[in-house]
C-alpha cells in the first residue's frame, strides 16, 4: 500500500482485530524540505482500538540534504519507528460525524482514508541530522572566494584573510578535520593555532 490506506474494513472489526500491511510509496508529498530520492517503504501493524485505529510502522527512506560545508547534495538513508493512534471523523456505520482528533495529522477522513503522510513527514524531520555532511572529510568552501575546496585548490591567502575575515570561525572549524590522506598537497593553506602575544601582568 502507498501511506493512505482505506481502513473501513478494519473499523468494523473488533477491537483488538489487526493487519499487517506493506508499505511502498514511491512518491510521498512531505513537502519542500524533504527530499526523498527512494520510496519510503517498511511494514506497518494496524490495530482496531477503542479510539481508532493504533500504528504501529518501521518505515525507512533516502532523503537528498545539503552538505553543511560545501553545499553539494547529500543522501541520508533514514529509519523511522512511528506509533500513533489514528482517529475517525464520522462514524463506520451511521456516517454521523465524531469527534475526531485534534492533530489533523492524525485523523482517519469521511472516506476511512488514514493517510501517514503527515506523521511520516514530522517523524522524518525530527530525524534528518542537523549537520549533514557529504565527507568527514569535506574541505567546504574557500571562504575568501567560494570555491569548493574539494574540487582543487584557489589561490586565496585564506591562512591570512580568512583569520580576519567573517567566515575564520567557519574556517577554523572545516580545517580541522583536513587530516585525511587523500588531501596530501602540501600547498593547502593551514590554520595553526597561533599563540597570541600575550602579556604577563607584572608581579
Ligand atoms: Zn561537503
Ligand atoms: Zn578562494
Amino acid at each position: 500500500m502507498t501511506l493512505a490506506h482505506n481502513v473501513s474494513e478494519l473499523l468494523k472489526s473488533p477491537l483488538g482485530a489487526a493487519r499487517q500491511v506493506t508499505i511502498d510509496e514511491p512518491n510521498p508529498r512531505l513537502g519542500p524540505d524533504l527530499q526523498v530520492t527512494r520510496p519510503v517503504h517498511g511494514n506497518a501493524r494496524l490495530v482496531r482500538t477503542q479510539n481508532g485505529i493504533l500504528v504501529r510502522a518501521r518505515l525507512a527512506t533516502t532523503v537528498s540534504l545539503e552538505c553543511a560545508r560545501c553545499l553539494d547534495p547529500v543522501e541520508r538513508d533514514l529509519t523511522i519507528d512511528l506509533e500513533e493512534e489514528f482517529g475517525p471523523s464520522v462514524h463506520i456505520l451511521t456516517g454521523a460525524p465524531l469527534e475526531a482528533p485534534d492533530d489533523e495529522a492524525l485523523r482517519i477522513d469521511e472516506r476511512h482514508l488514514l493517510d501517514l503522510t503527515e506523521a511520516v513527514r514530522q517523524y522524518l524531520s525530527t530525524s534528518i541530522p542537523l549537520q549533514p555532511l557529504c565527507s568527514t572529510s569535506c574541505r567546504g568552501l574557500c571562504p575568501v572566494c567560494g570555491m569548493n575546496l574539494n574540487e582543487g585548490n584557489c589561490r586565496c591567502d585564506t591562512a591570512s584573510m580568512a583569520a580576519s575575515g567573517p567566515f575564520a570561525a567557519l574556517a577554523g572549524l572545516t580545517q580541522q578535520d583536513q587530516d585525511q590522506p587523500e588531501s596530501a598537497d602540501n600547498d593547502r593553506p593551514r590554520t595553526q593555532p597561533r599563540a597570541k602575544g600575550r602579556t604577563r601582568a607584572a608581579s
